[in-house]
């Protein structure tokens, strides 16, 4: 979806926002960047501001009027500060970005952004579909023009990232070990629970809320296979240094050997 979108800057005029908005553009994973008239272009401004983005630079199309730059486009929309005196669907960069990847494979989608200091005219809006607004300060409302880019070429790749969701794994990253199953988890809880008790730290006849807390606490982690073991270890090293301590006491009916076998159960850490 990304190589269907056209950035058209229109009127530039300082060279280092072309530059940046190259380097957002890159960044972002966009590659077509139309120039209407810019004042100054090609410059070793832009150059500098686009840090390895020069490619960006070359390969940018530099036109005479807004017609040749929405040349081959299907969707045209254009960004706003403000709110115009004829209302317009107005939408912003999320809702924008979803427009974007209903797109059909062959069809473009230019995005228009206007001068520095008058943005885009009546005559350039109304040549749009939507006006997309960023959110902002509405008493402060007009942001950098390669910040404007930045904002709306980062929504677009995310919803992209989100189109591709389904190949996703389900806890946004490929994790290198299994979850924890279902059962291992309760394991981990009994074997908690317990030793809660043996260190007196959780009374079993006024348990309160405890346990359920400390299931949230835990469960909130989603802990895999050998963090859930890892625990459990750690909870059988107290188990016996309780049982070393109190040799009278009830826990140490627990033999050694009981907690061994649980730790096996587990997979040992
Ligand atoms: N005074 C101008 C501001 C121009 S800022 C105006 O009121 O339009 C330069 C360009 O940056 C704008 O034309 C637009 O393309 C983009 N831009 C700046 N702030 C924006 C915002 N809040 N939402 C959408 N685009 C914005």
């Amino acid at each position: 979806m990304l190589d269907q979108i056209r950035i058209v800057m229109i009127h530039t005029t300082h060279p280092g926002n072309i530059g940046a908005v190259a380097r957002a553009m890159k960044n972002m994973g966009l590659v077509d960047l139309c120039l209407v008239s810019p004042k100054r272009f090609p410059d070793e401004e832009a150059d500098a501001r686009a840090s390895g983005a020069t490619d960006l630079l070359s390969s940018a199309r530099v036109v005479s009027s807004l017609d040749e730059a929405l040349e081959g486009c299907h969707l045209v929309v254009g960004t706003s500060a403000r709110g115009r005196h004829i209302p317009w669907p107005v939408i912003n960069p999320r809702q924008m970005a979803a427009v974007a990847c209903e797109l059909r494979p062959g069809k473009r989608m230019a995005i228009l952004f206007g001068r520095e200091d008058r943005g885009l005219t009546n005559e350039e809006l109304h040549r749009c579909h939507h006006h997309v607004h960023i959110p902002t300060n509405p008493d402060f409302s007009s942001l950098n023009v390669a910040a404007a880019v930045q904002v709306v070429a980062y929504e677009l790749r995310m919803a992209l990232m989100e189109q591709q969701a389904g190949d996703q794994p389900q806890w946004g990253t490929d994790w290198d070990i299994d979850l924890a199953d279902a059962r291992e988890t309760e394991l981990l809880f009994g074997h908690l629970e317990k030793t809660l008790v043996d260190v007196e730290f959780l009374d079993p006849n006024n348990p309160r809320q405890l346990m359920t807390r400390l299931r949230r606490l835990f469960l909130r982690a989603v802990p895999d296979r050998v963090e859930v073991n890892v625990l459990r270890g750690f909870l059988s090293a107290i188990d016996r240094v309780v049982v070393r301590a109190a040799p009278d006491r009830e826990v140490a009916e627990k033999s050694s050997e009981a907690l061994d076998a649980a730790q096996k159960e587990s997979g040992n850490v």
